[in-house]
């Protein structure tokens, strides 16, 4: 394997300036990940000289911004493998992409009695979402369980599929434990009863390359900023058996095709989905992420992370106050652990100091801090531009914060 992190470090300018006096030791990639250059100048160029509001324009400008625009989907298309063009749809993120499937799902297909499974180790934006159309629906949403390892435990979740089930929502990799789930078989158990699954995919595709064809997948939304691009970028994919048959989330412009005060009836995919004007140069720096990952050996970048994951794992399991939260087997990114006696956003704010960012808190998934009778935990996340040396000074920081305290 050749990695050179030294030189991918050289592509992401904000990894080189100090922080408290310090070389800034960024942790904190399942937060948000840092833009490399080409995204950044990407964006600039399309705000300096293209931009313009597309799809309807008949000018050079709009045309020029609707095809660069329409060129970013297509870019989508082809990293997640997905079937069609059109049922890759651009929203603000994963957040605003759950409430869409939630939402015009369950208006199309939950009703009174029905379930909704989700797991347990679920972002609150997988949670609460399919709460409200359950309430909405006078449906039910049931848990699937996990182990003190933080690993789904998949029989209870066979068992708990039933003729009632109506979708599943389920992470790929859980931002708190950093678990990847079975995704594929727990798929393939839902399509025996012929129930979709949703998958949360925001902290999968900034890890390891994803085939959503190959997880046959119903539903696979993600984020922009967690893969190295900009905020206000993300994506729905979905087949297009559920959305054609599902109603549009919000409506406006756009998203039509003919409206008078009595009928309005609405665009194809994937303008349905897409209703007023959208974050257009975010679009266009979402494709310029997927056009920087497709310059990498991308599987060379997941080998490098896995390593400074488990190096980062030997390290901190060798401080007898530190606890790991998430023991899984199959990992990405994401080390949470908490210290005997010592407030994680203290850890974090000592860190701090350090010049080294990681996150402190409940990671918005407060049913596993539940689950693990923690108030919080401190989290280090790592990317492809992380290198030994500051897991070096993240583990040597952690002693430091046990001292202070001592
Ligand atoms: N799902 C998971 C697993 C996440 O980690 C996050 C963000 O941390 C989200 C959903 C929400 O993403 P966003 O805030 O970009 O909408």
């Amino acid at each position: 394997m050749t990695w050179d992190v030294e030189k991918i470090r050289e592509d992401f300018p904000v990894l080189s300036q100090t922080v408290n006096g310090k070389p800034l030791v960024y942790l904190d990639n399942a937060a948000s990940a840092q833009m490399p250059r080409p995204v950044i100048e990407r964006m600039s160029a399309y705000q300096s000289a293209e931009h313009s509001n597309i799809h309807r324009g008949v000018h050079y400008l709009s045309q020029h911004a609707t095809t660069a625009y329409e060129a970013a989907r297509e870019k989508v298309k082809r990293f997640i493998n997905a079937p069609d063009v059109n049922c890759c749809i651009f929203v603000r993120g994963c957040t605003e992409g759950i409430n869409l499937v939630a939402d015009s799902y369950g208006k199309g297909f939950i009703g009174e009695g029905d379930e909704i499974l989700v797991s347990q180790m679920e972002h609150h934006s997988n949670i609460v979402p399919w709460q409200v159309t359950a309430e909405e629906r006078g449906a039910k949403v049931v848990v699937i369980p996990m182990n003190e390892r933080g690993e789904l435990i998949v029989e209870e979740y066979e068992r708990l599929l039933n003729q009632r089930t109506k979708i599943v929502a389920l992470s790929h990799v859980s931002n708190s434990l950093g678990t990847i789930n079975p995704v594929k078989e727990m798929i393939a158990a839902a399509h025996k009863l012929g129930v979709p699954v949703c998958v949360d995919a925001a902290q999968s595709v900034p890890h390891f390359p994803v085939d959503v064809q190959d997880l046959d997948a119903d539903f696979f939304v993600f984020s922009g900023h967690k893969m190295f691009g900009p905020t206000g970028s993300g994506i729905v994919y979905g087949k297009r058996e559920w959305l054609d048959k599902m109603p549009p989330y919000q409506t406006g412009g756009s998203q039509i095709r003919i409206v008078s005060f009595e009928r309005t009836t609405y665009a194809p995919l994937p303008a349905k989905f897409e209703a007023g004007t959208p974050a257009i140069a975010a679009g266009i720096g979402l494709g310029a992420a997927i056009d920087y990952i497709n310059g990498l050996d991308f599987v060379a970048a997941a080998e490098h992370e896995h390593q400074l994951l488990e190096y980062a794992t030997e390290r901190l399991a060798d401080i007898p106050e530190v606890t790991i939260i998430g023991t899984a087997a199959h990992k990405a990114s994401v080390l949470s652990f908490t210290i005997d006696g010592i407030h994680p956003h203290d850890i974090g704010t000592i860190l701090d100091q350090e010049g080294i960012a990681i996150r402190a808190g409940h990671h918005c998934a407060q049913p596993v801090m539940q689950f693990y009778d923690v108030p919080a935990t401190a989290r280090a996340s790592f990317a492809f531009y992380n290198t030994r040396d500051e897991v070096e000074q993240l583990a040597d920081a952690v002693q430091k914060v046990i001292e202070v305290f001592a």
